[in-house]
């Protein structure tokens, strides 16, 4: 492996000594267990070594915390008018914990691992007012003993309001976070990068120690995440011996879990065509955000060669038709699989509707659909989904009624 020796202060100095004394059969034997199997080793730091394919890249992170149950499964999914010979399987990061769920833990495991290895007390990051990642955040601060600051994006109605206990929102503040509330105008003229700095500057006033993740944690150092999800997907594939997949496809936010996945699928044995199907800003957004985190890693690689962005935002960023929810309704009762109305649910609803307006461009292909989780976010579309149910019923106890009397009658 490369040894890099510039390293920015985001790494940690003892990155080469933890590298050493890490016990490489121990990794290997445990490549494909789940997280927890020894005891002790959930929410613990270990040195991180990248698969041989990525070691080129720079900088490559010294070591990282395990916060998520991983491997993921990655299951056949039976979705209804598939192309001819399509098969849709789909690999469970929804799974890959409670509190946790979803991609944002991947990228977490390095981002925290950096927070605790340069001092910091506390946390700050940047999200919509139902944010995973903000949720995921203030999780994975508390489990590594830091505090956790809150920007959060809400309507200008209800900026100067108490933001109530929904879905994500309830958790994060169970875990304690700070929340500090701005519009979307504000938000839009300010910029995150600008909102997170002014908070910075505040806490270190204070004589905090922060430590700054950026909105969905969408950076060079969090992007390892989802190359170590190539590595788990390539480790998947080779035990099960002959199961090839041609496409990954997956929701697009701030673009971190598409250009890892990319990156790693092109530098490694996979070799298959990732869609990002984004549910916020235009493709060309993406292909600029994209070069800009491959950039960050040295890549060398431009994003238009190794990733395909389509359009699924739909009304905007949060924000359903009445038929996407019906959507996510509809394939949770057909194959159990709950998809999320801001993310996963918009990206298989394009991907399906692509799959029913050009066929051909589908036919015969295996397709790996990541489930990056977002589950919590059902809860703020709940007036919006009522319509959809109808079928419940009193439950008719009337045999109850004549055992009874029978009962009185042999006791009598
Ligand atoms: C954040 C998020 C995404 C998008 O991932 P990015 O790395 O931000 O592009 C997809 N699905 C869910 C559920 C998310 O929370």
């Amino acid at each position: 492996m490369v040894t890099n020796t510039s390293i920015p202060k985001l790494f940690s100095p003892h990155a080469a000594i933890r590298r050493l004394t890490s016990t490489a059969p121990n990794r290997v034997a445990f490549a494909v267990s789940p997280a927890a199997a020894q005891i002790g080793s959930f929410i613990a730091e270990k040195p991180y070594t990248p698969p041989s394919w990525a070691c080129d890249l720079s900088p490559v992170p010294s070591h990282s915390f395990t916060l998520g149950q991983f491997p993921t499964p990655i299951h056949k999914w039976n979705l209804p008018n598939l192309p001819e010979g399509t098969e849709v399987w789909i690999k469970r990061d929804d799974l890959a914990g409670m509190e946790l769920s979803g991609n944002k833990v991947r990228k977490l495991e390095f981002l925290m691992a950096d927070a605790v290895a340069q001092g910091a007390d506390c946390v700050i990051t940047v999200g919509g007012i139902q944010s995973n990642h903000c949720r995921a955040t203030a999780m994975a601060a508390k489990y590594v003993n830091l505090d956790c600051y809150l920007i959060l994006v809400t309507s200008r109605l209800l900026v100067d309001e108490d933001p109530g206990l929904v879905g994500n929102l309830l958790v994060s503040r169970l875990l304690g976070a700070h929340i500090d509330l701005v519009s979307k105008g504000e938000f839009s003229k300010i910029g995150s990068v600008a909102l997170t700095d002014l908070l910075n500057k505040r806490l270190l006033e204070k004589g905090r120690k922060p430590y700054v993740i950026s909105g969905g944690g969408s950076n060079s150092l969090g992007n390892w995440g989802y190359i170590e999800a190539v590595r788990e997907i390539e480790e998947q594939i080779q035990l099960s011996g002959d199961v090839q997949f041609d496409d990954i496809v997956v929701a697009c936010g701030s673009g971190g879990t598409v250009a890892g996945l990319a990156l790693g699928s092109q530098l490694s044995s996979l070799k298959t065509k990732v869609h990002g199907f984004s549910v916020c800003y235009n493709p060309g957004y993406f292909y600029n955000n994209v070069q800009g985190l491959i950039d960050g890693l040295q890549s060398g690689l431009n994003s238009h060669d190794i990733v395909s962005i389509e359009d699924a935002k739909g009304l905007g960023y949060a924000m359903n038709t009445a038929e996407e929810l019906k959507f996510v309704k509809d394939i949770a009762a057909a194959t159990g699989i709950v998809l999320d109305p801001v993310y996963s649910g918009k990206a298989a609803y394009r991907m399906l509707k692509d799959m029913s307006n050009n066929p051909t461009k589908w036919e015969g292909r295996k397709v790996l659909f990541v489930h990056t989780g977002g589950l919590l976010g059902l809860y703020d579309k709940v007036d919006q989904l009522s319509s959809f149910f109808g079928s419940w019923q009193r439950m008719d106890l009337e045999e109850f009624v004549h055992a009874k009397k029978a009962l009185v009658r042999c006791s009598a």
